[in-house]
């Protein structure tokens, strides 16, 4: 007769116990029973959110109900096992059933802690961890204009996104000094603030809640620096409490703040009971990631079938993407007191990128580190730190960006037996064996190793080992855009345009899988837009915020307005046209690098009307927000200036006009200088022209920013048609050959054969493609059309320039200071002795 396991609860961790041991016992020497309180098997509660952004809750289930029942496992949803009775060895359920077990596995998970503040009991306060919760939080959501998340770590801030993007008006309150407090040091934590507040959601750092103000529901909060914030709705998300109640009545040991007590053999005090995942307490500490779970349940599977194995603590090295940012952190964060350990620090608030090495004192041993901005380095520096290889003499070239020589490790450089995959325990050979058995993508890689199906933090490393794996045995890998096609940026605009394929969905419906994500959707949008030419707000759920609303979203959640002014040249009229405007909607205003005129703080729901006037005195769209051909700067050439040679400011403003609103992988800039003293500095330009006593220079690929690139020489003393004529060929053929987001400047860096490449195509037509890369930028050019004024022109468009999604109230927590005349966006203090937080 077959021994019956109880599993209480099916959540991921009971689940993935399930699933090892259905795998394991080929003997058929178990039968499971499990019970959930939950009114559905496990789902993937690490990829929650995206229920938000359209998953269902079966495409979140860890298996489907005919699973179970395949692999003869019983499963009750909906049923609370209420008690256990240790002496009978059986199991009380809500529904009155009585189930003995020979073997018992706690898997009951954690809660969501909720602090004891008076007034948390209030309508409008949310918890996020079930479906069940984001459905709440969702129908709330419908009625309410902001919403404040507690608590400032990993969770809090992706309830912050998630509130957001319902169209709330966010704000994140932490009890600590920084956010991520566990995770990130102060630098970092100022760093990620910074960010997260650019991207339209208010950070509040040291705020003790002490009370929840309103009548039955949540009208503010209050804080015991006696300021208030008035909200609408709340999402507490303070931390997790292990699910012990059931332990603690059936006199198991628990910890003195909570947790199952177990030993390494995930054995609690009693000899038949194992407690596994977010319930456990090993050695003082709960973890609360899956990983740690999915390899305490590969333990205890192998345990029950007679196995040597034992958990040994868990690395708590995490990697997520937070509001659209990487953060990732791994082993020490702080050179421990008096270890002589030394701290590499690359922190560059321009850029948003803030990377730490915490180093041994004799340089050779990684023992931990801080990504935010940028953590490709993430997976080569957990096979250091994990593998404890050996570090390169000068470590900090393992942060620096690729650009500077950077000496990331590579798939080549990571052993065989170093572990990939945390959560499923696959290494490296695991993966290269089943490329060698036919596993040709990434898909196949996952459904085969289970690689990557977790909490997903190995993906990116997974991919580059396949790469090179596939690449060692002579097989060709296409730069797949994402998880969701197959195919590079490249393919799939070959196949937008050979197929006439005009929207995301049709798309991703005939070429890809699933429902996209914030890599391909933009990514996609921009093909779309530039090959059929039509604005952007036809894709515009496929866009960041900036293309959401034609314009770029500043740190206090306003927007600016920058109209065209070709070459930077402007007439009186006009430029009063623009003081008047600026003046009646009291909008900041400055001149930009591209020479032309940027009217900052506008809200929302002004910017139509204000675009309606702009436009109406004669003004177009300047595409400061798309990827899109930006400026084209001049001097003023031989009409004013004495040494110039040719007329620079009419070629800039034809050309400007030219390939305006032109859609591409990235911002374009261009530059015209009428002689060789080169005041437009037209090469840190994408594409700069410098004139000559012949004719023009071209030069390509150059750009300014955060690692200036000067442009190459391209063609010398060429005449204005011929100009032309290249500059077309070469924008088409960046527009269509360039990955996603890559610069003119990156691309030609990763250009087989680079400039001569480049040259042989545009200049001697090599590959025989110039006739068709001229007319398609013809057609581009012929289809102009200014999108602001189709934007207004549209009732339908118009409905999205609204403050919140659900009312059209104005955003009233916009504050502003007056600086030098102009206005200015309050700070935090300012705010709070205006209106938003109330004394
Ligand atoms: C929004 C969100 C994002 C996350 N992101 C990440 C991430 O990026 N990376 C990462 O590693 N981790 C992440 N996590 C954490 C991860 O989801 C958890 O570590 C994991 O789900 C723990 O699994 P578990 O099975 O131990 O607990 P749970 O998933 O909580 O499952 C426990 C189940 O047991 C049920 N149960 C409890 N008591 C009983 C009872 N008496 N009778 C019957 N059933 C009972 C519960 O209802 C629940 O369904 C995230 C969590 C959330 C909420
Ligand atoms: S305008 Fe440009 S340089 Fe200035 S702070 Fe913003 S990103 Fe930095
Ligand atoms: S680049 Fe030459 S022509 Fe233009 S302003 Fe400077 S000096 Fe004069």
């Amino acid at each position: 007769m077959k021994e019956r396991i109880i599993v209480i609860g099916n959540g991921m961790v009971g689940y993935k116990f399930c699933e090892r041991l259905v795998s394991k016992d080929t003997a058929k020497r178990y039968q499971i029973v499990t019970f959930c309180e939950e009114p559905r098997p496990a789902y993937d509660r690490v990829h929650l959110s995206e229920y938000f952004s359209g998953k269902s809750a079966d495409d979140l289930a860890m298996a489907k109900f005919n699973w179970y029942e395949d692999n003869g496992v019983e499963l009750h949803v909906n049923e609370l096992a209420t008690s256990i009775d240790r002496k009978n060895k059986r199991v009380l359920t809500a529904a009155g059933k009585v189930v003995p077990y020979d073997k018992l596995i706690m898997a009951t998970g954690s809660s969501p802690f909720v602090p004891p503040v008076p007034g948390i009991e209030k309508k409008g306060v949310f918890v996020y961890r079930t479906i069940e919760d984001l459905e709440a939080i969702k129908a709330y959501a419908k009625n309410s204009k902001t919403c404040a998340v507690i608590g400032g770590g990993l969770l809090g801030l992706e309830a912050a996104k998630a509130a957001q993007d319902l169209g709330l008006k966010t704000h994140v309150v932490e009890f600590a000094p920084r956010l991520m407090p566990r995770q990130l040091d102060e630098d970092a934590g100022i760093m990620l603030k910074d960010i997260i507040e650019e991207r339209g959601i208010q950070v509040h750092l040291n705020k003790a809640t002490k009370n929840i103000a309103g009548e039955d529901t949540v009208s503010a909060m209050e804080f015991s620096d006696d300021s208030k914030l008035p909200v609408d709705m709340i999402i507490v998300s303070a931390g997790i409490r292990p699910r012990d109640e059931l332990a603690k009545e059936a006199g198991l040991e628990v910890g003195e703040r909570g947790g199952i007590q177990v030993n390494s053999l995930l054995l609690t005090s009693d000899p038949h009971i194992f407690a596994i995942g977010e319930c456990a307490l090993y050695e003082g500490m709960i973890y609360g990631l899956v990983a740690p779970g999915y390899q305490m349940a590969d333990a205890v599977s192998d345990l029950l079938l007679g196995k040597e194995a034992s958990f040994e603590g868990a690395d708590m090295s995490t990697k997520l993407k937070l509001i659209g940012t990487d953060v990732a952190s791994f082993g020490a964060i702080e050179a421990p007191a008096d270890s002589g350990a030394r701290e590499i620090v690359i922190n560059d608030p321009h850029s948003k990128l803030y990377k730490k090495l915490v180093v041994s004192a004799d340089g050779k041993t990684l023992l931990g580190g801080i990504l935010v901005g940028d953590a490709s380095a993430y997976g080569g520096l957990l096979q250091i730190y994990q593998n404890g290889l050996v570090m390169p003499p000068e470590p900090i070239q393992l942060i620096l960006p690729a650009s500077e020589g950077s000496a990331a490790m590579g798939a080549h450089d990571i052993p065989s037996d170093a572990q990939i995959c945390s959560c499923e325990s696959v290494t490296k050979g695991d993966l290269c064996d089943a490329i060698d058995n036919g596993c040709g993508s990434i898909g196949e890689l996952k459904a085969c190793t289970k690689a990557g199906t977790g909490c997903g933090g190995c993906v990116p490393l997974m991919t580059d080992i396949f790469k090179a794996k596939m690449k060692e045995n002579g097989v060709v890998v296409s730069n797949r855009l994402c998880e969701h096609f197959d195919h590079s940026r490249t393919e799939l605009y070959q196949i937008i345009r050979a197929t006439g394929i005009q929207t995301f969905e049709e798309l991703i419906k005939k070429h890809g899988t699933s429902l996209g994500c914030e890599v391909c959707k933009p990514a996609v949008g921009s093909i779309l837009a530039s090959t059929w030419n039509k604005p952007i707000l036809e894709h515009a759920q496929l866009q960041d915020t900036n293309d959401t609303f034609l314009a770029n979203i500043q740190q206090d959640g306003t927007y600016s307005v920058i109209p065209r002014v070709p070459g930077g040249e402007i007439t009186p009229d006009k430029l009063i046209v623009i003081g008047q405007v600026a003046k009646k909607y009291d909008l900041y205003m400055k001149f930009t690098g591209g020479q032309r005129i940027d009217m900052l703080g506008a809200r929302v729901d002004q910017l139509p009307s204000i675009w309606k006037e702009l436009i109406d005195a004669g003004f177009e769209s300047g595409h400061a927000y798309g990827k899109a051909l930006r400026t084209v700067k001049s001097c003023v050439g031989s009409s004013w200036c004495r040494f110039g040679v040719q007329d620079s400011t009419t070629l800039a403003i034809d050309v400007e006009n030219r390939y305006r609103g032109i859609r591409s992988p990235h911002k374009i800039k261009g530059g015209v200088s009428g002689c060789a003293r080169e005041c437009s500095e037209a090469r840190s330009k994408d594409f700069g022209i410098i004139a000559t006593e012949k004719g023009w220079n071209l030069y390509v690929c150059g750009n300014g920013g955060m690692n200036p690139r000067h442009a190459d020489l391209f063609a010398t003393d060429i005449d204005r048609e011929t100009l032309i004529k290249y500059i077309d060929r070469f924008l088409m053929y960046y527009i269509k050959t360039a990955d996603k987001l890559e610069r003119t400047a990156t691309w030609m860096t990763k250009l087989d054969g680079g400039l001569k490449h480049l040259q042989d195509v545009v200049i001697n037509d090599s590959l025989g493609i110039c006739d068709e890369l001229e007319a398609q930028m013809q057609q581009l050019i012929d289809t102009f059309e200014c999108e602001w004024t189709n934007a207004i022109n549209d009732p339908e468009k118009m409905k999205r320039f609204r403050s919140f999604s659900n009312t059209d109230d104005k955003d009233d927590s916009i504050h502003f200071v007056k600086v030098r005349d102009q206005i200015s966006p309050a700070r935090l203090n300012e705010t709070a002795e205006e209106t938003a937080i109330a004394q």
